[in-house]
């Protein structure tokens, strides 16, 4: 092969197969592989280095290094030129070995006589497994049809090693996706669960990645081609006018789907030996790489699409639709990319937990999450390439950490945890009918968060006084069109009878910076958290906001209705937001509608500039709900969404308590009912602070009211007050550290 001909790359891959096609040991067949290559490439030598562990890289087989040296050399990612090419997932190809960068000397494979190396990278859908290397004595370049007849080679080498041709004997020749993989991600949603994998996507697997004929391959590859186009252009026939960002997609996806030159390198692939389906699957590797290497978001989101691309037609080729006839287990654990709030709810709870390879806080998976109380880790890099269907997996939402097979160690420190999380569960639940009140005798009142008919059952479960907040926005973000004003009306009504006529604080709708329909032609803008969002669309152009506040109206049919505005940043906001209110009172009237029994209009304080609105603000507003999620951002200038700086300032700094006091106070003056509603009210030593600041209502999730509850009875309020005071006096930055140091002495004395 070393004129690079196609039939010469064919007969060496078809060798492969049948070598993969012998009886025997892994280590044999490997041994007889470098052996094959080398032979056929005519160089002096080829070796294969794997995986040991996720950091460490073994020779596992040689022809032309001294044998003593395989199982025994080793190198770390970055180390050496292997490890070069293992840590960049790029071919290094250079005629001086020993004068390149990195180039590190090991006496025992002898290798300082070959002046040549060629090395690729092995690897499947991005993930690398290890690395092929090519070294001849003769100081010479590999041709580029040479590196890439080497490229077929190591493709074929990954699918081999994904079908457990290597496994055998020897450590570094274990079946992959056996070890025990940690990941430390980032929490979405905290608690803890034990269960099985089950793949949103299960991949595709290619059984044989080596073919006799190229031209039947590649007619199969026409065909292949010819349905996925047909099934671009049916979904795009499919799309509303308005779905701009679908739209942009798909064309994307026809985009790449036409092609040519993307059709010309699987072709050329295919004429190497490789069957259709490895063929797509090595030009989808060499995207993920290259995906992992841009840093321009633009670019990486297409490169997705394309990723996107090729498993639909890897799934067209090989008949293995998302049916794949696997089984869900019974505690399943879903693992995927990302997932939207839809594809999510039709899950349904069954779900032990989620794991996400991107995902962010504050997406509509997360929310959905957060309402069902399913543990959600996002941000678990390359889990997909690693996890199988059916793998064990142990999911710690509170730490943001994934286990993947674990170890034994793991399982049981794992399971304690689980267990001492349980017996607290138990005492939640016996709380569950008494009131949070503290020691020196003061009610503090907890409601829930909510906005999804999946949180109706809370409202009975969780012991919730009412609901602080609903997020309606929810109901138009799970949908890809806008919800009907009859269908709003069906869902409000139906949050009312839950409540059983316990309060609840409807929110009008929120959207804008995170929070973008999928049906709504969203504006660029350089600043979203900052920008045209909230009540400022719902004053600016008023129709949907309108239409909610009629569906309100008419759900309460005579009930007492709460309604508050999101994102206020000024009086006339509040007062214009008041005034929609009563016109669409007055409009339903006139219409021959029941009006609700009493209507409370209130605000969301999430700007910084609301806190030191005029007094006449203060009286005219019926309530005030703290959003501590949006104002801490805005007072710290920290984006919420950014895992950079999201965490930088402690919600117990002590400005921030100012603020929150300062609030609290002229509430007071004016007589103005106020609670908080963020979601550190749900984390049980802020919401302690809040309460002692004079905060005695307080709305989180429904799963936090527990835990919540059980730390305020414990507490003498006064003394709480007492403590934050000091710490504030004493001028340090945040009174986290006081408090905590007052409850440990507090758990010593046994209350
Ligand atoms: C908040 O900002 O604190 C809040 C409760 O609103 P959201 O999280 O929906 O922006
Ligand atoms: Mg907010």
């Amino acid at each position: 092969m070393a004129d690079g001909t196609e039939s010469e790359s064919r007969k060496l891959l078809g060798r492969l197969r049948d070598t993969l096609a012998e009886e025997g040991a892994g280590q044999a067949r490997l041994d007889k592989i470098t052996h094959l290559i080398a032979d056929s490439m005519r160089t002096d030598v080829c070796s294969v280095y794997l995986f040991r562990d996720s950091e460490t890289l073994e020779l596992c087989a040689t022809q032309g290094l001294k044998p003593e040296a395989v199982h025994k050399t080793r190198m770390r990612i970055g180390e050496g030129l292997v490890g070069r090419v293992a840590g960049t997932g790029r071919p290094l190809n250079t005629e001086n070995a020993p004068a390149t960068r990195g180039f590190r000397y090991m006496p025992e494979t002898g290798e300082e006589v070959f002046s040549s190396f060629l090395g690729l990278p092995v690897q499947r859908l991005g993930e690398t497994l290890g690395v092929l290397v090519v070294q001849s004595k003769e100081a010479r370049r590999y041709s580029d049809d040479e590196v890439y007849a080497l490229e077929v080679v190591a493709m074929v080498l990954a699918e081999m090693a994904e079908l457990g041709a290597f496994v055998g004997e020897g450590a570094a020749l274990r079946a992959l996706h056996q070890q025990a993989v940690m990941y430390q991600g980032t929490t979405g949603q905290e608690g803890t669960a034990e269960g099985h994998v089950w793949l949103h996507e299960p991949r595709v697997v290619v059984a044989n990645p080596v073919a006799d004929d190229p031209e039947v391959e590649k007619a199969r590859l026409q065909v292949a081609i010819d349905t996925l186009r047909l099934s671009v252009d049916e979904m795009l026939n499919r799309l509303e006018p308005g779905d701009k960002d679908q739209r942009e997609v798909l064309e994307a996806y026809k985009m790449f789907a036409n092609s040519r030159s993307w059709m010309r390198r699987i072709e050329a692939d295919i004429d190497r030996g490789l069957s259709a389906e490895a063929a797509v699957e090595k030009e989808q590797s060499q995207a993920r790489t290259r995906m992992e290497q841009v840093p321009d978001a633009y670019l990486r989101e297409r490169l997705h699409d394309l990723d996107d691309l090729s498993n639909r037609l890897l799934r067209i080729l090989s008949g293995q639709g998302k049916e794949t006839g696997a089984e869900m287990p019974a505690d399943p654990v879903l693992v995927a990319r990302n997932i939207g709030p839809a594809e999510l709810l039709e899950y349904g709870r069954t779900l032990k937990a989620i794991v996400l390879e991107e995902g962010s806080v504050g997406s509509h998976a997360a929310i959905v999450a957060r309402a069902w109380a399913i543990p959600l880790v996002i941000h678990a890099k390359n889990i997909i390439a690693e996890a199988l269907n059916g793998d064990p997996i142990m999911v710690d939402g509170d730490q943001g950490v994934v286990h993947l097979r674990p170890e034994e160690s793991v399982v049981s420190a794992f399971r304690d945890k689980m267990a001492m999380m349980a017996e607290a569960q138990k005492r939640y639940v016996s709380l569950r009918d008494v009131p949070a009140v503290t020691k020196d005798g003061q009610h503090v009142e907890l409601y829930m968060n909510a906005g999804l008919m999946a949180d109706l059952p809370s409202m009975e479960s969780s012991g919730a006084e009412g609901v602080g907040l609903f997020r309606t926005e929810l109901q138009f973000l799970i949908r890809n069109r806008m919800p009907k004003r009859g269908e709003l009306v069906n869902i409000y009504a139906r949050v009312l009878d839950a409540a059983n006529g316990r309060r609840v604080q409807f929110r009008t709708l929120d959207i804008g910076s995170d929070k973008v329909l999928p049906y709504m032609k969203a504006s660029d803008e350089p600043n979203p958290a900052l920008g045209w969002r909230a009540i400022r669309v719902g004053l600016d152009k008023p129709g949907v906001m309108r239409m909610q506040l009629q569906a309100l109206i008419r759900a309460a049919k005579g009930r007492p209705l709460t309604i508050m505005f999101p994102m206020v940043a000024q009086f006339d906001e509040f007062r214009a937001g008041r005034d929609h209110v009563y016109r669409e009172l007055e409009r339903e009237y006139a219409l021959g509608h029941v009006l609700p029994e009493r209507v409370e209009i209130g605000t969301m304080l999430e700007t910084p500039s609301l806190a030191y609105a005029p007094r006449q603000f203060y009286e005219m507003a019926d309530f005030i709900s703290i959003g501590g999620n949006d104002l801490k951002q805005f007072f710290f200038a920290a984006d919420r969404e950014n895992e950079r700086v999201r965490r930088r300032y402690d919600t117990l700094n002590s400005s921030f308590l100012s603020l929150i006091e300062r609030i609290v106070e002229r509430c007071d003056e004016a007589g103005t009912d106020v609670s908080f509603c963020g979601e550190d009210a749900g984390r049980p030593v802020e919401a302690l602070c809040f309460a002692a600041m004079g905060l005695k209502k307080l709305s989180m999730r429904p799963a936090s009211i527990g835990p919540v509850k059980s730390l305020l009875r414990r507490v003498d309020l006064t003394e709480v007050r007492d403590v934050i005071s000091t710490a504030r006096e004493s001028g340090v930055q945040s009174v986290r550290q006081s408090v905590m140091d007052w409850l440990a002495t507090q758990g010593r004395n046994g209350s």
